[in-house]
C-alpha cells in the first residue's frame, strides 16, 4: 500500500468514527443499534444508512395514510437486518401498506372498483333484506357447485342503483379468490376507457386476461356509451371466447336484459339491432337472470 493510500484510509476511518460519535448523541440511533446487537466496529460503517432508517421511521410516526407518505419508497421503510455480522437493508411495508397488501391477498383482482367493493365478503353480507334472498341463495349454490363443476352458468344480476349488486358479486368473487381461483372484476365503463387508451400497448394482454380468467364480472354493463368498437371488437370477442370455453361470466346492470339490448343497439350515429341481438344471445347463454328489487344502500 502506498503511503498516500494509508493516509487516506486513516482519514476515512477517523471520519467514520466522528460521524458515529455524533450520531450516538441521538437516543433513537442508540436504541436502533442496541436492538440490532451489532458490534461497534460494524455499526460504524453503516452510520448514514441507520440515520436514513431513523429518519424514515420518524416520517411514519406523523403519517396518517399512504398518500401522506414522505419516504422515498412510498409505503416502505428502509430497515436493517443483521445477517452473520453483515447488515442488510430491506424495504419493509408500513402498517398502511401492509393493510393494502392483505386486502389484495384476500380479494379478487379488481379494476376501478371502490374500497367498499374490494372489501366485500360473504360473511358480512347483510341477509335481513328479504328481497335479496333469492340472489344470495343463488350465490351460495354457485359457490358450492363451482368446486365440482367449473363450467356452470354465471349470473346477470340487475336492479336499481345502490341495491347491492356489485357488493354481492364481489363477496362471492373474493371468497373464490381466497380458494385460489383466478377471479377478475372490472367496472365496465372504466374498463372500456382504459382499453381504448391502452390500444396498441397492453391491449392484447388485457384482452387475454379478460377472455381467460376463471371467473369474470363485468360490473355495471349498460352504463357505458356504446361504440361499434366496444361492442363488436371488445365485448363480443370476450363473450364468444368465454362461451366457447364455458367459463363462468357475471354481469351487473341497472338495465333489464331487454333494456340492455336496446342500449347496445344504439351507437352515436347508428342503430344496429343485429349486433346487439348477437351480444344478448351470448349473455343469455352464459347466465341466469335475477332481479333485485331493494332500497338504495348508498347513504
Ligand atoms: P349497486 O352495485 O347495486 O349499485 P353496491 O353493491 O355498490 O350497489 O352497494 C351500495 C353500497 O351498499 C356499497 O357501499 C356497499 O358496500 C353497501 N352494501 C351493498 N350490499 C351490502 C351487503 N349485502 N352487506 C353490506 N353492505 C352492502
Ligand atoms: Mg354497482
Amino acid at each position: 500500500m502506498k503511503v498516500e493510500d494509508k493516509f487516506d484510509n486513516k482519514n476515512r476511518k477517523s471520519d467514520l468514527l466522528k460521524d458515529y460519535v455524533e450520531a450516538c448523541k441521538d437516543p433513537s440511533f442508540v436504541k436502533l443499534i442496541t436492538k440490532l446487537k451489532v458490534k461497534e466496529d460494524v455499526a460504524k460503517k453503516y452510520t448514514s444508512k441507520f440515520q436514513r432508517t431513523i429518519c424514515e421511521l420518524n416520517n411514519c410516526k406523523n403519517c396518517k395514510c399512504l398518500d401522506d407518505c414522505k419516504n422515498p419508497s412510498k409505503g416502505y421503510v428502509y430497515y436493517p437486518r443483521v445477517d452473520e455480522n453483515i447488515i442488510q437493508f430491506d424495504a419493509i411495508a408500513c402498517k398502511y401498506m401492509q393493510k393494502e397488501i392483505d386486502i389484495k391477498k384476500n380479494s379478487s383482482k379488481m379494476l376501478y372498483e371502490p374500497a367498499s367493493i374490494r372489501l366485500a365478503s360473504m360473511k358480512d353480507v347483510d341477509k335481513k333484506d328479504k328481497n335479496r334472498l333469492p340472489a344470495i341463495k343463488w350465490l351460495i349454490d354457485f359457490y358450492k357447485n363451482y368446486k365440482s363443476d367449473k363450467h356452470i352458468k354465471g349470473l346477470y344480476l340487475h336492479g336499481s342503483f345502490g341495491c347491492g349488486k356489485s357488493y354481492l358479486l364481489a363477496a362471492l368473487f373474493n371468497e373464490l379468490s381466497k380458494d385460489g381461483y383466478n377471479t377478475l372484476i372490472c367496472y365496465y365503463p372504466e374498463l372500456l376507457r382504459s382499453l381504448r387508451d391502452s390500444f396498441g400497448q397492453s391491449f392484447d394482454a388485457d384482452m387475454e386476461e379478460l377472455k381467460t380468467a376463471d371467473l369474470l364480472l363485468l360490473d355495471d354493463i349498460g352504463a357505458e356509451s356504446v361504440t361499434a368498437w366496444s361492442r363488436d371488437e371488445v365485448l363480443q370477442t370476450i363473450l364468444q371466447y368465454r362461451m366457447d370455453e364455458e367459463l363462468p361470466t357475471f354481469f351487473t346492470s341497472n338495465l333489464t336484459i331487454d333494456e340492455l339490448e336496446r342500449h347496445l343497439s344504439e351507437t352515436k350515429d347508428n342503430i344496429d339491432k343485429v349486433k346487439a341481438r348477437r351480444i344478448i344471445e351470448r349473455i343469455k347463454q352464459l347466465t341466469d337472470d335475477i332481479e333485485i328489487v331493494s332500497d338504495n344502500r348508498r347513504h
